[in-house]
């Protein structure tokens, strides 16, 4: 157990309790959400290109499924653990229950450096991978999608693995290629979900989107996609960063030049024009809005005190540690959380396996307009407990997912 993955979880238990605790939970449902359904865990053995062998070691957990069959992506990382994937399990089914949509939560993961790998490496692992966890695995069971070190070519192997054994179904994993089978709009939906919220933020604290100030960590998936569409509302997104670091440009960067440099060199550094900074310093830059969405635990107690943005908008999973969120609200600076933030990706996850399951495929702008429907449903659910019971941005997300798991398990009869 390292450090990291053990303040992953003891975060999940931390924000479950206190949510749980201003709900008035009762004991015995408290330990019901508390423990995963269902937890495997498989050894994968990789015969490398040079001949040699390597085993990795791969999860899924299953948290919760009374709401619907469980929902969630699968992460090829060094740091990937049981601890990690438990947690990030857990995260899905409030995050789902906050969306009001019908899925429970689970996360998978393998322990790997995704990039050391060949494709045909990762090709192969994958296929293993699904082989060995595809008993657990189901259209009304539990459905896969991607996370880090994941894309859309890593589900075209699992579908492909998996209707080797099963016959054609699309709907067992989501973020396909369109030509898949995946929906139009899925690769932007998590960025376009930040956007939205931060949107609303802005609408509901007298801020303007356009010309507001945005600093981004992480420029994958996420970070890309919403740094675009930021700029796409006039916002100024003055830093971004990677893995190696960031670059920072306070009159504002050019994200579609930023993003096609990325694309031929694979790394930010040495983007032209701007200046270099690191992942420390990206975090504390003065803005208005701060969006980690690279890792988790990055905002802690180590750099609480020293973040100048006035809203956090927690677009990676888990970014914030609990002392740090709890610092960061003592000192004004309002953190949007998670499950709130960052559900665009499973909503639109969603679309994809309705059109999957119907055979009938929606347009961009319909999977827009619903997206931009449900992410402003939670968001006017969430300001409203917040209004009512005086609590953060967190506990009333937490509270509304957690009350809906709980209703569900009661008429389940648990
Ligand atoms: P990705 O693999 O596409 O990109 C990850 C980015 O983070 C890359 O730019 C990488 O260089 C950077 N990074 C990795 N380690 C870092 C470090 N130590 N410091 C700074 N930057 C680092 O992943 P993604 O899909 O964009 O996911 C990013 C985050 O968003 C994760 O926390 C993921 O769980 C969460 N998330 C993703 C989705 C989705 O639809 N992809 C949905 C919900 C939540």
């Amino acid at each position: 157990m390292t450090d990291k993955t053990a303040s992953d979880h003891e975060t999940q238990m931390t924000e479950f309790d206190r949510a749980a605790g201003l709900l008035g939970l009762d004991p015995e449902m408290q330990t019901i959400l508390r423990t995963p359904f269902r937890e495997v865990q498989v050894s994968l053995p990789l015969r490398r290109d040079d001949g040699s062998l390597s085993v990795f070691i791969g999860y899924r957990v299953q948290h919760n499924g009374s709401r619907g069959p469980t929902k969630g992506g699968i992460r090829y990382h060094p740091e990937v653990d049981l601890l990690e994937v438990r947690a990030l399990a857990a995260l899905m089914t409030w995050k789902t229950a906050l969306m009001n949509i019908p899925y429970g939560g689970a996360k998978g993961g393998v322990n790997v450096k995704a990039w050391e790998l060949s494709e045909d490496e990762l090709e192969r692992l994958t296929r293993t991978f699904t082989t060995r966890i595809a008993l657990l695995l189901g259209v009304n069971r539990d459905i896969p999608a991607p996370d880090m070190y994941t894309n859309s070519q890593t589900m075209a192997w699992m579908m492909d693995e998996y209707g080797r054994k099963f016959g054609y179904t699309p709907g067992i994993v989501t973020g396909k290629p369109v030509g898949l089978g995946g929906s139009l709009g899925r690769e932007a939906a998590t960025g376009r979900g930040t956007v939205i919220i931060t949107g609303l933020v802005s609408e509901e604290f007298g801020l303007d989107l356009k010309g507001s100030n945005v600093v981004i960590q992480g420029f994958g998936n996420v970070g890309s996609w919403a740094a675009r569409l930021f700029c796409e509302a006039g916002a100024r997104v003055t830093a971004v960063s990677d893995v190696h670091g960031g670059i920072h440009d306070p009159s504002g960067l050019d994200i579609d030049a930023v993003v096609k440099f990325v694309k031929e060199k694979k790394s930010l550094e040495g983007f032209p024009g701007a200046k270099p900074l690191s992942n420390d310093e990206i975090l504390t830059m003065e803005c208005d809005f701060l969006v980690p969405a690279a890792i988790g635990g990055v905002i802690n107690e180590k750099n609480a005190d020293a973040i100048r943005a006035k809203f956090v908008i927690e677009a990676a999973n888990a970014p914030t540690t609990p002392e740090a969120s709890h610092r960061l609200e003592e000192r004004g600076i309002r953190v949007v959380p998670d499950i709130l933030v960052n559900a665009g990706g499973v909503t639109v996850s969603y679309f994809e396996w309705v059109q999957n399951l119907q055979q009938f495929y929606w347009s961009e702008q319909r999977v827009e307009d619903e997206l931009s429907r449900i992410m402003k449903n939670a968001y006017t659910e969430v300001a409203h407990l917040r209004a009512e019971r005086g609590v953060t941005f967190r506990d009333a997300s937490f509270m509304l997912a957690i009350d809906r798991v709980a209703r569900a398990e009661r008429l389940r009869g648990s």
